[in-house]
């Protein structure tokens, strides 16, 4: 039996990684569902060569177009978000990977879990902004969320070999981005095109801003938090400039089991389409002697502020992650246009934890009303 796969978000990186993958095992995987924000070019290319039953974009005025292409060869085509829940939650749907960006994620995200789907989940602002009300979702609609994001799929993976036995604390791997090296005053004046370079990853251009700033550790400690039933004092964060561990996992003993591999996305998306089965996926395999040595460094707060704010939001709790993603995404659109400078985008995540209107235990609504909220006051400060 195939599993039958569909993918929020086909167009950016890891949609586009997640077909590689499909593309490599045909014999295993159907793509059923396709969807994409607006890359209509690329969204019915998709279509075509993975011949998707449903075909999703979330831009309505540009339904017409995707409509036009892909309807005579029997795809059915939808338009808009509301049209995308529903479709997430499809009977005949085995998979659904949530490779869609920032919060826009969080609907279908919650669909696909209401449903009980398996959700392969890469959008890690999905758990940043709602992790209590996804993770409880989850659990009351017997859905179940493996983790596409390297670090947490390592996680995963060293568990796995864990046994009964508790887990002491994480280390979370950060390659620690472009500007890991650099003096403060040099980052003060990164461009985005200087933080677009990352080092080791190919990613989209929202996760590589917040791999520069280190908010996007931040959010993988909150996204940690949830996925693992985690404190906040169980997660450490060390700088690995090789990214070759992908993170680990200490036990009591003091025995850490680690998960290594080359950088590579099509690894920890292979893992989710075939757990608990592993798959070629096409990447390089490591060359241990060609590597020569590992390093590792503490994060430093000073010159990456974001990293720092991500674990207050954690401990303080409730809305608090919520609200500084949704500055963090109006901050790094900004930054991308060169609106705004490289520490303006933690000064913004910064007024939204001091200015929050807190919630304990928000409700989904309370979400969606923070998540406004901050987002017109963030954008309030940039224009
Ligand atoms: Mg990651």
């Amino acid at each position: 039996m195939k599993r039958k796969i569909a993918i929020l978000g086909s167009t950016g990186s890891i949609g586009t990684q997640t077909l590689d993958v499909i593309r490599q095992h045909r014999d295993l995987f159907e793509v059923e569902l396709l969807s994409a924000r607006s890359s209509t070019g690329l969204l019915i290319r998709q279509a075509l060569e993975f011949d998707a039953a449903h075909v999703v974009i979330c831009d309505e005025m540009r339904y017409q177009e995707v409509a036009d292409a892909l309807q005579p060869h029997g795809t059915k085509v939808w338009a808009g978000v509301d049209s995308l829940c529903d479709l997430a939650g499809m009977d005949g749907v085995d998979i659904v990977v949530g490779a869609m960006v920032g919060f826009s994620g969080l609907r279908p995200t919650l669909a696909a879990l209401r449903a009980g789907k398996v959700v392969a989940l890469a959008n890690k602002e999905t758990l940043v902004a709602a992790g209590s009300v996804v993770t409880r979702t989850a659990r009351e609609h017997g859905g179940v969320i493996l983790p596409v994001d390297s670090e947490h799929s390592a996680i995963f993976q060293c568990l796995l070999a864990a046994g009964e036995n508790p887990v002491e604390r994480v280390h979370l791997t950060a390659s620690g981005g472009p500007f890991r090296t650099w003096e403060r005053q040099r980052i003060a004046g990164a461009t985005a095109a200087q933080a677009l370079k990352h080092p080791n990853w190919d990613m989209g251009a929202k996760v590589t801003i917040d791999s520069a700033t280190m908010m996007n550790k931040g959010f993988e400690v909150i996204e940690a938090r949830w996925l693992f039933d985690l404190k906040p004092e169980q997660i450490h964060v060390v700088i690995h400039p090789e990214s070759v561990i992908h993170s680990m996992v200490e036990f009591v003993d003091g025995a850490v089991i680690a998960q290594l591999g080359c950088p590579d996305m099509r690894e920890p998306i292979g893992f989710a389409l075939s757990f608990p089965q592993r798959l070629t996926v096409g990447n390089k395999k490591l060359d241990f002697a060609a590597l020569g040595g590992l390093s590792f460094e503490e994060p430093d707060m000073s010159r990456f502020p974001c990293l720092g704010l991500a674990f207050e939001a954690l401990r303080r709790g409730g809305n608090a992650p919520c609200a500084l993603n949704a500055a963090n995404e109006v901050a790094v659109a900004a930054y991308l246009k060169d609106l705004i400078s490289f520490y303006d985008i933690a000064k913004i995540g910064e007024r939204a934890l001091s200015g929050l209107n807190f919630a304990a235990d928000p409700s989904l609504d309370d979400i969606f009303e923070t998540n406004r909220e901050v987002a017109a006051i963030a954008d309030g400060y940039i224009h």
